[in-house]
């Protein structure tokens, strides 16, 4: 059977208020298409909370920064829509562009704070263009719940702060990383590596792994990140655009050390210096998490696990 699918907010209010109207219980899984494993579990996890299930399909002009990466973002509407048959999905959204940015639209939301670190960092604008959309369309879909992959980790934290900040009527559901049988995070940016980058992408989320288990077992933190981006570096991979700790809610840096501090000891409670470790810094591991960001060629990858 095929989906249903609405182009115009008109449409879309339409069959969304007659649901609300019965009491129903509405879902959304933002989307920008290209539609693989990862954001079908989104979609399975709607379904999990919710009665009627929207998935929105639209690539964000204003969150590219680059005009090359937005034209080569894949169009695949029609094999998306197949994907989403099975599951139960009721309605897909795809909004034409003037449906999200009319003539005339003049409003960018921008959350302060971390926008600017990690991911936001050298894309001028990126997260202000997530911010902006997802607000359009948390508004236009009045659902009750949104579902957010972990896999953009900044970005769900984000998207909490902004639907705090707003009193947005919505639930954010995180989901977890869906990955392939290698430990590559799903992502449709995967098609774009050459067979040689594909076999070097599983070592990040291995690095990622022996990262976190470094700093598990108590060594120095700066020496384990070096480490790993030295890792990474050798097996292959093109750049490492970051490779940071971050508290899990606020994605602050750990306090008593700045990413970029090259001293390795720090003066702990007793007054002794002492290397960057977790127990010295009394960190509780299960706050934290390791982010990162590389490329391989001309295609750059994210991911992200709690050290705990
Ligand atoms: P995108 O189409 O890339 O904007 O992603 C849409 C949603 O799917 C976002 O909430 C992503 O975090 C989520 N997502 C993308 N890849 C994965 C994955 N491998 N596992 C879980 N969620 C994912």
């Amino acid at each position: 059977m095929n989906i249903p699918i609405c182009r115009t907010r008109q449409e879309l209010f339409d069959i969304t208020s007659e649901w609300r109207q019965r009491g129903h219980k509405l879902a959304v899984v933002p989307t920008m298409g290209a539609l693989h494993a990862g954001h079908l579990s989104l979609v399975e996890a709607a379904a999990q909370h919710a009665d009627k299930v929207i998935v929105t399909l639209f690539v964000n002009p204003k969150q590219f920064d680059n005009s090359e990466d937005l034209e080569a973002y894949p169009d695949t509407e029609r094999s998306d829509a197949k994907k989403l048959a099975p599951l139960g999905v009721e309605l897909l959204y795809i909004p034409d562009i003037s449906e999200i940015y009319p003539p005339g639209f003049s409003t960018t939301v921008t959350i302060g704070g971390f926008s600017d670190s990690l991911c936001g960092a050298g894309r001028e604008g990126h997260f202000d263009g997530v911010a902006t959309v997802v607000t359009k369309l948390l508004l236009q879909t009045q659902a009750h719940y949104a579902m957010f992959g972990e896999k953009d980790y900044q970005q769900l934290q984000l998207v909490q702060r902004l639907v705090l900040d707003l009193d947005l009527p919505v639930t954010i559901v995180p989901c977890p990383t869906v990955r392939e049988s290698d430990g590559l995070a799903m992502s449709s940016r995967n098609v774009h590596l050459q067979p040689a980058d594909r076999a070097i992408a599983p070592h990040f989320y291995k690095t990622l792994q022996s990262l976190a288990l470094q700093i598990r077992e108590g060594e120095d933190i700066h020496t384990s990140v070096a480490k790993a981006q030295s890792a990474l570096e050798s097996a292959g991979f093109s750049s490492v655009e970051y490779i940071e700790i971050r508290r899990n809610n606020d994605l602050s840096p750990i306090s008593g050390i700045s990413p970029t501090s090259k001293t390795n000891s720090v003066t702990n409670k007793d007054g002794v210096a002492c290397t960057l470790c977790a127990s010295a810094l009394e960190l509780k591991l299960e706050n934290y998490r390791v982010l990162a960001a590389v490329w391989l060629g001309d295609t750059r990858l994210i991911d992200n696990l709690p050290l705990a």
